[in-house]
C-alpha cells in the first residue's frame, strides 16, 4: 500500500477489521440554524452530509443495532464478525446541549462490539465545555474527532459558507491533542471546488499536516440534489473534475502526506439518488479498482 489506510490503522489498533456505523445525534449546524447563517455549506446536502445514517427519530441505541445489521448483510457475516466505530456523522455533531450529547456519546460507546466514537464537527464549536466531555470519552474509549476544514483558500472559504477562519481549524486541532495524547483528529478535505488550482489543493493538504492531524479525508466536490452548489453547476458557473484529474491530484498529494498520517478516504460518498455530478463516481467499485492500481503505479510514498 503506497499510504497508511484507515483499514490497516483499526487492525493495528484494534487486532480485527473495524467497520464505521453512521449515526445521527439530532444536531444541526451553526450555519443552518440562524447563528452564522442559514443556508449550510454550499455543498451540503439536506441530511448534513450524512446520508447513509440511521433515522434521527430512532433512539440511539436502535440506531447502532440497525447500522449494524446493515453491514453485516452487505458483508455477509454474523452478529461476532466485526467491532464497529460509531461515528455521529450528520451536521455538527459537538453543537447543542452538551450534556446530551456525552449522553449520547456514553450510551454509544458502551454497546456491544463498539470499540470507538468518531465525532464530526466543525472546529468552531469545541468550546470548553466541549472539550471537557471530550476528554472524559477519551478516559472510556478510543475517540476520533473529525474536523471539517474543506479548504485554506480564503476565496473558496467564503464561496462554500464556511464562516470560521482556518486560524480556529489550528487552534481546535491544538487544543483536542492537548486534552488527549491518544485523541486521533482527522481533517476532512475537498478536491474540486470551483476556482482552486491544484497548487490550492495542495496547499490545504499541507496545512493540515503542519497543524498536527493525524489523519486526513479527501472528498472529491459532488454537486448533490436540493443545494445551492447545484444550482452554480447546472447554470454552468463550474465544471467537476474529471477521474483522470482526480486521481492525479490524489497521486500528487499523497506524495506529500507522510506515513504516519492515516488515510480515511480518497473518493466521496455522495447517496446515487442525490448525485447530479461527476457521474463517474456513481460505480464506486469501479472507481476504487481503478484508483488503487494509479496509485500503485503513480505514487512515491513519503517516509
Ligand atoms: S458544517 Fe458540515 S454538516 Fe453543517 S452545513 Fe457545513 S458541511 Fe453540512
Amino acid at each position: 500500500m503506497v499510504y497508511r489506510s484507515v483499514s490497516s490503522f483499526y487492525k493495528d489498533k484494534f487486532g480485527c477489521k473495524v467497520y464505521k456505523i453512521s449515526l445521527d445525534a439530532g444536531c444541526t449546524c451553526p450555519t443552518r440554524d440562524g447563528t452564522k447563517g442559514t443556508g449550510g455549506c454550499i455543498f451540503c446536502s439536506e441530511s448534513g452530509s450524512g446520508d447513509f445514517a440511521a433515522a434521527r427519530s430512532l433512539p440511539i441505541e436502535e440506531q447502532i443495532e440497525q447500522a449494524k445489521q446493515k453491514v453485516l448483510a452487505k458483508i455477509g457475516s454474523n452478529k461476532s464478525a466485526g467491532k464497529f466505530i460509531a461515528y455521529f456523522q450528520n451536521f455538527t455533531n459537538t453543537y447543542g446541549n452538551i450534556q446530551r450529547l456525552e449522553a449520547l456519546w456514553l450510551k454509544a460507546a458502551q454497546a456491544e462490539n463498539i470499540v470507538g466514537v468518531a465525532i464530526a464537527t466543525r472546529p468552531d464549536c469545541l468550546e470548553e465545555p466541549v472539550l471537557q466531555a471530550i476528554a472524559r470519552l477519551c478516559k472510556k474509549t478510543f475517540v476520533s474527532v473529525e474536523l471539517g476544514l474543506q479548504t485554506t483558500n480564503e476565496k473558496s472559504i467564503k464561496y462554500i459558507r464556511r464562516n470560521y477562519e482556518t486560524s480556529v481549524y489550528d487552534e481546535s486541532v491544538f487544543k483536542l491533542h492537548q486534552i488527549s495524547k491518544e485523541i486521533h483528529v482527522v481533517t476532512h478535505i475537498i478536491f474540486g471546488l470551483p476556482g482552486e488550482t491544484e497548487e490550492d489543493m495542495l496547499n490545504t493538504v499541507r496545512h493540515s499536516i503542519k497543524a498536527g492531524t493525524d489523519g486526513i479525508k479527501i472528498a472529491l466536490l459532488h454537486v448533490l440534489k436540493n443545494t445551492d452548489l447545484a444550482e452554480d453547476y447546472l447554470t454552468h458557473k463550474f465544471e467537476c473534475l474529471s477521474m483522470d484529474q482526480y486521481f492525479a491530484l490524489l497521486a500528487e498529494a499523497l506524495s506529500i502526506i507522510p506515513q504516519n498520517i492515516v488515510i480515511h478516504r480518497l473518493t466521496g460518498d455522495g447517496a446515487k439518488k442525490l448525485l447530479i455530478a461527476p457521474l463517474w463516481t456513481a460505480d464506486k467499485k469501479h472507481v476504487h479498482n481503478e484508483l488503487e492500481k494509479y496509485l500503485l503505479k503513480n505514487v512515491k510514498p513519503m517516509l
